[in-house]
């Protein structure tokens, strides 16, 4: 099985693995415990947290460990929102019509409790640009939420001028950063982001561990996503994941020396390469701006059942979009870039895995191939 679907979920990293083995089976004791195991538990927390800090040029004080990015976005807007710390006749909030669709659902029932949602539209290549933000950002806008790295394109919003465009409206700037970390450099500062969202199982980790960093998050007065006995400075309550936590540490730690290995092979050059070699018609969606490891391709003369029908047990590809290809509806980053129903429908998102091979992109395009002529 060739798996090409890493933008949905990477396999767990070995060190990982042994990481995680270790973690359940010696660090077991709840965090908030007062005696000696209880001490160790929660000081591997914070050493996790203090990495995790460190990568993004943040504080310790400004983490909160969730189970994912969709929590940590659910926190982005619903904690800070619905908390005391934004003015209660700011009911306006600025997204872009390709976040990742837990963002529309949250957008949704913001919706219904009186806020008011612009969506902004991305240009031809998928890419938000700081402009079309700073132009929808109105005197009662709340929050303004772009995503770093859009999840079926690849591509990379220019988060740094976006947040300054925030900062010098006032208005609090989150960037969901799920497909980005550790894949890209980031720095919270630089990218004048006050809120940013991560998930472990994009970069080899656990799945149902992530973080949410919030600038000064101390100082703020924030709704708790999860009401409980004060973990997590209260914000999300419920024992905290010491194991997860603990392999989420180890994927910071492991992930980016395998992802520069993996770059090093361009496969995302070679792969299109061998498609225009073999004269199969392609457009590749999105920026050239993408990260290596993603692509969106659609290609109009390939009988895309026939290649799907065919590799069932052979290559684990997403139509569109993960989250989406199960629905008959074609995902909504491929319409918010233009693409009519037919070539949405014959639109594939490769994303590359780290131990991805010459043979398994060959393979990939002759199968492409196959289904073409
Ligand atoms: C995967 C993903 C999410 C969801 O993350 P979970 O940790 O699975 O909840 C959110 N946003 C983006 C951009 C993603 O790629």
């Amino acid at each position: 099985m060739i798996y090409l679907d890493t933008a949905a979920s990477y396999s767990i990293l070995p060190e990982v693995k042994v990481t995680l083995s270790d973690a359940f089976n010696t660090l077991y004791a709840n965090s908030a415990s007062s005696h000696l195991l209880g001490g160790q538990v929660s000081n591997e927390i914070n050493k996790v947290r203090e990495q995790l800090a460190d990568q993004i040029g943040a504080y310790p004080s400004e983490i909160i460990f969730t189970s994912g990015a969709t929590e940590s976005n659910n926190i982005a807007f619903k904690s800070l929102l619905l908390g005391d710390e934004i003015p209660k006749d700011k009911k306006h909030i600025v997204t872009t019509q390709i976040e990742h669709k837990c963002v529309f659902a949250i957008c949704d029932y913001l919706t219904s409790v009186g806020y008011e949602v612009t969506y902004v539209k991305p240009n031809k290549d998928g890419i938000i640009e700081a402009a079309s933000i700073a132009d929808a950002i109105r005197p009662d806008t709340a929050l303004v939420s772009v995503m770093h790295v859009n999840n079926e394109l690849g591509t990379i919003n220019p988060i740094s001028d976006i947040g300054k465009a925030c900062f010098e409206a006032g208005v609090l700037f989150h960037s969901d950063a799920a497909q980005s970390f550790q894949k890209i450099d980031i720095d919270v500062d630089d990218l004048n982001v006050d809120v940013m969202s991560f998930s472990a199982h994009k970069i080899g980790g656990p799945k149902g561990i992530g973080a949410i960093y919030i600038r000064d998050l101390r100082k703020k007065h924030l709704m708790p996503v999860i009401h409980g006995a004060g973990q997590e400075e209260a914000i999300r309550g419920g024992t905290v994941a010491a194991p997860l936590i603990i392999g989420f540490g180890k994927a910071i730690e492991t992930f980016p020396s395998y992802y520069e290995r993996f770059k090093i092979n361009n496969f995302k050059s070679y792969f299109l390469k061998h498609l225009k070699l073999n004269e199969i018609e392609y457009q590749l969606n999105g920026s050239e701006l993408a990260l290596e490891s993603c692509i969106s391709l659609t290609l109009p003369k390939t009988n895309t059942d026939v290649l799907v029908r065919d590799n069932e047990y052979e290559l684990c590809l997403a139509q569109g979009s993960a989250c989406s290809s199960k629905e008959i509806e074609p995902s909504h980053v491929l319409t918010a870039i233009g693409l009519d129903r037919e070539l949405a429908d014959h639109t594939f998102r490769i994303s590359f895995s780290l131990d991805v091979t010459i043979e398994n992109v060959d393979y990939l395009v002759a199968q492409i191939y196959k289904a073409t002529y």
